[in-house]
């Protein structure tokens, strides 16, 4: 199970420089691959082995400056509602402001964590001044600087503290679905048609539980729990299409599932949105179906399927191998098609490679085609296994792990999808040394 850690504060106060700094080393090289930058303003960061979804709200403020403060007391409100954590950012450079008072006035009556981060705090003078901030009443803050990184590992350390345990026992469980995608691409008719009208689901989601987020589901002979998304109503105030509640949703959603099945309309293509959400699911391992939904909508061809579909792959480049399938949940078409395909995509991810059989397959597969020389050295793989991962992971044993290249890796990589079927599975390859 996922955690998710929200940054709230006003504008300017670092909160962007604070999370590009936390997850930046690794999105970049995801980023370096599919040859995208976007602004993101959430992903995944971990420290000391334990991760976690790191989300900045302040990304999400929109309007102008008199608008502000309303929006920023929802995206506080929400955040109180929807993480585990919360990080508010102040700024010793402008000191206390009313903004900030009002927030802190928010997050004093939380009973989840709250870490108040002073930050700019470059130089000793602005440690002293960082003092003010105790009497925001919030108890003991932490001062840093996201220019430079000083103070943000203690930080870091107090949250990982304050997260609850990641349970380990997805094997054990029924599938976990989660049903994710922009406003309006279909998501709550597919539930409905999943389950029927008549079973249509209320969850009370007040307290967000873990427990109370899964809902379990017998139908077309699998069983599986769907993971709540848009499906489940909240009876709050804040508006429902406001695009932070959305994406935090999303993001709590994929973090707790196994599967994702990322629902997109077929009439606004694979966009900017869908994409974030795909990329987000792949870096969290999880396994991935794409529904192009409204399927009913579009003038078909000879081609249209087949074009759709080539475009989508190449946006979703370099892991192509994720099953596509269209479908209408008006017209109930490929509604079966699409659990079954999920329930595939599920077992795929569950697969368990005997070491015999792995080598057995790879082994004549990389004597055949070995690595090729790098500065000289020659690499010797010896042989491979699957580690005890919930998720498919392989490690290729050899002499000089360090002279393995990407693109061999990508290569062991595609003979292990050939081989095995692991469509819809993001997998990792590791090179270790023997
Ligand atoms: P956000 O609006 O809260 O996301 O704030 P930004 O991350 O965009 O930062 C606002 C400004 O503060 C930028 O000019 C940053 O370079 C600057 N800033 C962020 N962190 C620090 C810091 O630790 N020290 C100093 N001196 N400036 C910082
Ligand atoms: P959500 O916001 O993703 O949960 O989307 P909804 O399930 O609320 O659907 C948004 C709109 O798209 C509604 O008006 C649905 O009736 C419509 N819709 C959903 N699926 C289909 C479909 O397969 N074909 C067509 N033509 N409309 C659909």
């Amino acid at each position: 199970m996922g955690n998710i850690v929200a940054i709230v504060g006003r504008p300017n106060v670092g909160k962007s420089t604070f999370f590009n700094r936390l997850i930046q080393r690794r999105e970049a090289i995801v980023d370096a691959v599919s040859g995208v930058t976007r602004d993101r303003h959430y992903g995944k960061s971990d420290w000391n082995g334990k991760s976690f979804s790191l989300i900045d709200t302040g990304g999400y403020v929109k309007g102008s400056d008199d608008i502000f403060e309303e929006e920023i007391d929802k995206q506080v409100e929400l955040a109180i509602e929807e993480a585990d954590a919360i990080i508010f950012m102040v700024d010793v450079e402008t000191g206390i402001t009313g903004m900030d008072e009002d927030v802190a006035n928010l997050l004093r009556k939380v009973e989840k964590p709250v870490f108040l981060a002073v930050n700019k705090v470059d130089n000793s003078k602005r440690l002293e001044n960082a003092v003010e901030f105790y009497s925001l009443g919030l108890g003991d803050y932490f001062p840093i600087a996201s220019t430079n990184g000083s103070g943000t590992g203690e930080l870091l350390d107090a949250i990982i503290e304050a997260l609850p345990e990641q349970e380990d026992d997805e094997e054990t469980e029924l599938p976990r679905f989660a049903v994710v995608g922009r406003p309006n691409a279909g998501k709550s008719s597919f539930i409905n048609a999943l389950i029927g009208e008549d079973r249509y689901i209320v969850t009370d989601i007040a307290g967000t539980t873990r427990d109370s987020i899964d809902t379990k589901y017998n139908r077309f002979g699998f069983e599986f729990n769907l993971v709540d998304t848009a499906g489940i109503r909240r009876k709050s105030k804040v508006k429902e299409d406001l695009e932070f509640y959305s994406v935090m949703r999303s993001v709590r959603a994929i973090e707790n599932c196994d599967v994702c099945l990322i629902v997109l309309d077929a009439t606004r293509g694979f966009d900017g949105q869908v994409q974030n959400i795909f990329w987000l699911a792949q870096r969290n391992r999880k396994g991935i179906v794409i529904l192009v939904n409204k399927w009913d909508l579009l003038e078909k061809e000879t081609n249209t399927m087949k074009d759709y579909e080539q475009n989508i792959r190449k946006e979703i480049e370099p892991f192509t191998d994720v099953p596509i399938v269209f479908i209408s949940v008006l017209e109930k078409q490929r509604i079966y098609k699409a659990i079954e395909t999920a329930v595939e995509v599920y077992n795929n991810r569950s697969k368990k490679i005997k070491t015999s059989e792995l080598n057995d397959r790879m082994l004549p597969i990389i004597e055949h085609y070995p690595p090729p020389a790098w500065k000289g050295k020659y690499v010797k793989i010896k042989y491979c296994m699957q580690l005890p991962t919930p998720q498919p992971q392989f490690a290729f044993f050899c002499n000089l792990p360090q002279y393995v290249r990407e693109p061999y890796k990508r290569y062991l990589e595609n003979k292990l999808r050939e081989e095995f079927d692991f469509t819809g599975v993001p997998i990792s390859v590791y090179f270790r040394k023997k």
